[in-house]
């Protein structure tokens, strides 16, 4: 998933990426939505740009599970996620690095060379679109996101909202 506001450095990465595994499928919504809603609604920019396009990948692709990079120590709002887990009724969640730390996350992907958005050598360490991501350096990685609005350092909704409510079974 994907939206209009990803920084330039993530549109050229995702594309990257996609070229390399021409099986990835890069979901979008193009609707039209007030000018910078962002600033004064991110709760529904955030419905808008990302919960639907989420909601209608597991729609299209008929998901009944998925894998996510979700970690408990990013920030306030993930302490209480399982490693396995159901809160949509009928879509299996599986955080495989739940208990992982950030240095065990670069451990990783060093040891393994795996490629990486070129925004984290400047110093960003939760990366989303470019209006509402800012650098944070202090113990919440997350604290760079949404800075100024009451949504700081919280979620857009994907791992928040029901994502198969109303999808037709
Ligand atoms: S992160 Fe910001 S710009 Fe992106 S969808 Fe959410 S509110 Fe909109």
């Amino acid at each position: 998933m994907t939206t209009r506001y990803k920084p330039a450095e993530t549109v050229a990465f995702m594309r990257e990426q996609v070229a390399r595994y021409p099986e990835l499928e890069v979901f979008n919504n193009n609707l039209s939505q007030p000018e910078k809603l962002y600033l004064r609604d991110p709760d529904l920019c955030c419905n808008n740009l990302k919960v639907v396009p989420t909601k209608q990948a597991i729609e299209e692709m008929d998901v009944d599970c998925w894998v996510t990079g979700l970690r408990c120590t990013e920030g306030r709002t993930r302490t209480d996620f399982q490693e396995i887990e159901e809160r949509d009724v009928g879509l299996i969640k599986l955080n495989p690095i739940l208990l992982w730390h950030e240095r065990e996350v670069w451990q990783y992907l060093a040891i393994h060379q795996v490629a990486v958005n070129p925004l984290y050598e400047q110093g960003y360490r939760s990366l989303g679109c470019a209006p509402c991501t800012s650098i944070s350096t202090g113990p919440d990685e997350r604290a760079g996101r949404w800075v100024g609005t009451s949504k700081c350092g919280g979620e857009c909704g994907i791992h928040t909202r029901p994502l198969k409510v109303g999808l037709p079974r």
